[in-house]
């Protein structure tokens, strides 16, 4: 199988389910859909540690073929990212995308188990007067100017400038 950016042979890469295959040039990962959910739903901290933060920029517009049946992919949307995928084959990440869904994949569960946590806590009325002051108090805190902090010095106290 060739790498869709590059025409390179793509290595076969073992994630349990499905099939993964990586570009060693350029990066990129090409997965069928069992792949990418098992990889989601299994290892999705794995491969958002060292993600980049912001979504990697790459030609978008060019069209890559599918590995599997050379048509041209067309541009999908998966797990916040837009990638390159064939209908019947599987899904190209380029080097980062899937570690950057990866980690919208987290931020979407904790966003949700935040919001389940809320839903399930009950708060007294009381409490709920306590915590509003006490948020307001921070509120104020961070308005007030922040102290002068000391200039800071580029070189070394000790070096003869
Ligand atoms: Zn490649
Ligand atoms: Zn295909």
């Amino acid at each position: 199988m060739l790498c869709p950016r590059c025409n390179l042979d793509l290595d076969a890469l073992g994630v349990g389910r499905g099939q993964a295959h990586g570009c060693p040039t350029c990066r990129g990962v090409w997965l069928d859909d069992e792949a990418l959910s098992a990889l989601m739903n299994e290892r999705a901290e794995a491969l958002a540690a060292g993600a980049p933060r912001f979504r990697p920029e790459h030609d978008e517009q060019r069209l890559l073929q599918c590995p599997v049946c050379s048509l041209l992919m067309k541009k999908v949307e998966r797990y916040y990212v837009q990638t390159d995928g064939c209908q019947r084959h599987g899904v190209w990440f380029d080097q980062g995308e899937l570690g950057f869904a990866a980690r919208g994949v987290l931020e979407e569960r904790a966003r949700q188990a935040a919001e389940a946590a809320a839903a399930a806590e009950v708060v007294s009325p009381g409490e709920r007067w306590a915590r509003n002051q006490e948020r307001s108090a921070a509120m104020l805190r961070e308005l007030q100017p922040e102290p002068a902090s000391e200039p800071v010095s580029l070189f070394d106290d000790d070096s003869e400038y």
